[in-house]
């Protein structure tokens, strides 16, 4: 049975260990680096990405997570996820793990609608997700081998570069596990 960690500082953790466990996974929540060992993939869930890369520091999980990334450990980040794996992060100057040839920007779906619910076509899947958005970042621009999943409103919020997966939205908040199963069938 495939043995997915979900990172386990801060966001929605129950809620992804859940969607891994519906879709016939073994779940474990990383709270250290000893956790790391022995699974096959990893999921950053969404919240607040520069509490959670606080977090990541104070529990010396950056190093360990970056050196899995470039071995290619199958990762998906889900909002602060996404900006997590991000190469770029519109106006930082730094990214954080650094590894997802993507340039993201935060809060960029506007402060009136900060949280909105859509029905999201995913062209690849031949089907719609209910997508979830929560002061969503989006991709702005990919690397040209990086595959685009999905759009909405013309912005990218779901994309695929080699081992990354990375959406704006959070599958993890809605019954529907398309997502998670395009994740594991990456592993
Ligand atoms: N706005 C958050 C950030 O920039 C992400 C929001 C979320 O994960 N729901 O980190």
């Amino acid at each position: 049975m495939k043995k997915i960690g979900v990172l386990a500082l801060q966001g929605a953790i129950r809620e992804h260990i859940n969607q891994i466990e519906a879709v016939g996974c073994e779940a474990i929540a990383i709270k250290s680096a000893d956790d790391l060992v022995g699974i096959d993939g990893l999921v950053l869930p969404g919240g607040e990405s520069t509490t959670i890369r606080n977090l990541l520091d104070r529990f010396h999980l950056l190093e360990p997570i970056r050196h899995l990334a470039e071995q290619g450990l199958p990762m998906f980040g889900t909002c602060a996820g996404l900006i997590l794996l991000a190469e770029n992060i519109v106006g930082y100057e730094e990214p954080h793990l650094g590894v997802m040839k993507v340039t993201v920007e935060r809060n960029s779906f506007g402060r009136q609608i900060d949280s909105f619910e859509c029905d999201l076509p995913i062209p690849k899947l031949k089907r719609n997700v209910p997508a979830v958005f929560i002061r969503a970042p989006h991709i702005v621009s990919v690397e040209e081998h990086v595959e685009i999943l999905a759009k909405h409103e013309n912005r990218i919020v779901l994309a695929r570069d080699r081992n990354f997966l990375g959406c704006s939205f959070h599958p993890e908040l809605t019954k529907d596990i398309t997502i998670m199963q395009y994740f594991v069938e990456m592993i």
